[in-house]
């Protein structure tokens, strides 16, 4: 089969591959139908590599049929539509059953005391073949892939295996009060989902900040009040200006990685907290909005006892935080990876109907066969011709 498969930094290729097998009598083989590219693949085209191994294929935001099932993998046929969420859990341990499935004890990859494994991400997370690919073997099959109705296109369902948990969990997470003001930091696709769904459910006021004129004028077309932060020096003071002098209710630090845009292996090796060093942070600020900016931009610009809400991946030994301010302002911050699962009962009605609340049928700005998942990695990470999200179709 046809793969996209990890070379070395920068350099992905769509290689022919084996195809995968059942393993285990658990799995399932699914043939990929549609696949998206997200921000955190750009973690592995730049900074992780060295948790990558060349041949590593990538993506994990996979759905498509099922193609073969092994003896124990529950009610799923073969043939049956499913979106594959991006963490593996197996529902049945201490963590699945409190609705913590990105902590899953089951597929916990405990060689590098990490959480539960994740599809093509790195050996840090079980080194598991990814989903930008023609077939995928999915471990965990009695419990992981979301069934989802034949007949409206993939773009209404694929979002299911990492975009709208990961957004909803930040929104969830965040607390805004009914009518309350939410600040999203960052419009990539999480925040810009993030800001849409928490104007669908009851935000009074959605403002976000960032510097791409394309993705702040998607983000006005859902409503949104979004400031470009090339045009204010002092984004906290502006914030308060519009809040009356309080701040935001809740703050959604959406700002991923990827907004680094380079940086040699030392930022990786940070990532993981082998080496904290404060240089990586200078590394970090070539794209404008990086990590740690967007976190002190939350601290500042939160109200007293508001909630800061960090999604994206956080992978670095951050310079120390500023405990005064925080325990001071009666800051709650929340974070982690998306229990998918979890909220798969909230998201679906939100799929099944015709009004499509939360505009996923036009999400995706970009469409391209997986033949040119090269050319797609390096146009999202250039931010160039318009690409917020893009989804491969092998
Ligand atoms: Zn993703
Ligand atoms: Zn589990």
């Amino acid at each position: 089969m046809k793969a996209v498969v990890w070379h070395g930094k920068r350099d992905v290729r769509v290689d022919e591959v084996p195809d995968p097998v059942l393993q285990q009598p658990n799995d399932a083989i699914i043939r990929v139908t549609s696949s998206g590219l997200c921000g955190s693949d750009l973690h592995l085209y730049e900074v992780l590599g060295p948790f990558m191994s060349e041949g590593d294929i990538l993506g994990h935001e996979p759905m498509g049929v099922v193609e073969e099932v092994g003896p124990e993998a529950g009610e799923l046929r073969p043939g049956d539509r499913v979106v594959i969420p991006f963490n593996i859990s197996c529902g049945r341990c201490f963590m699945c059953t409190l609705g913590l499935q990105s902590q899953c004890e089951t597929t916990q990859v405990r060689e590098y005391g990490k959480g539960g494994a994740l599809f093509g991400y790195t050996r840090l997370y079980g080194q598991v073949p990814g989903g930008q690919a023609e077939y995928l073997r999915v471990p965990q099959a009695q419990y992981g892939p979301i069934k989802v109705p034949e007949g409206p296109p993939d773009d209404r369902f694929v979002y299911l295996s990492d975009v709208l948990p990961t957004a909803w969990q930040a929104v969830e997470y965040a607390q805004v009060p009914p009518g309350g003001t939410l600040l999203v930091l960052g419009l990539g696709p999480i925040g810009q989902m993030a800001a849409r769904i928490a104007l669908h459910r009851d935000a009074g006021r959605v403002l976000a900040v960032d510097l791409v004129p394309e993705r702040l004028a998607y983000a006005r077309e859902s409503g949104v009040e979004a400031l470009d932060l090339k045009q204010h020096d002092d984004v906290v003071d502006l914030i308060r200006q519009l809040t009356g002098g309080r701040g935001a209710d809740s703050v959604i630090d959406a700002v991923g990685m990827e907004a680094h845009g380079s940086g040699p292996a030392k930022v990786a090796q940070s990532a993981v907290g082998l080496l904290p060093d404060p240089a990586a942070r200078k590394l970090m600020e070539t794209a404008g909005v990086d990590r740690l900016a967007a976190l002190e931009i939350a601290i500042g610009a939160v109200r007293r006892g508001g909630t800061i809400s960090l999604s994206g991946v956080y992978g670095g030994m951050l310079d120390p935080l500023p405990m005064m301010v925080l325990f001071d302002k009666q800051i709650q911050v929340r974070m982690g990876q998306a229990n998918v699962h979890r909220w798969v009962a909230d998201l679906l009605p939100l799929l099944t109907g015709d009004d499509d609340p939360l505009g996923v049928d036009g999400f995706a700005t970009h469409h391209l066969p997986l033949g040119d998942a090269p050319a797609a990695y390096e146009m999202f990470q250039q931010k160039t011709d318009g690409a917020i999200k893009i989804l491969l179709r092998p």
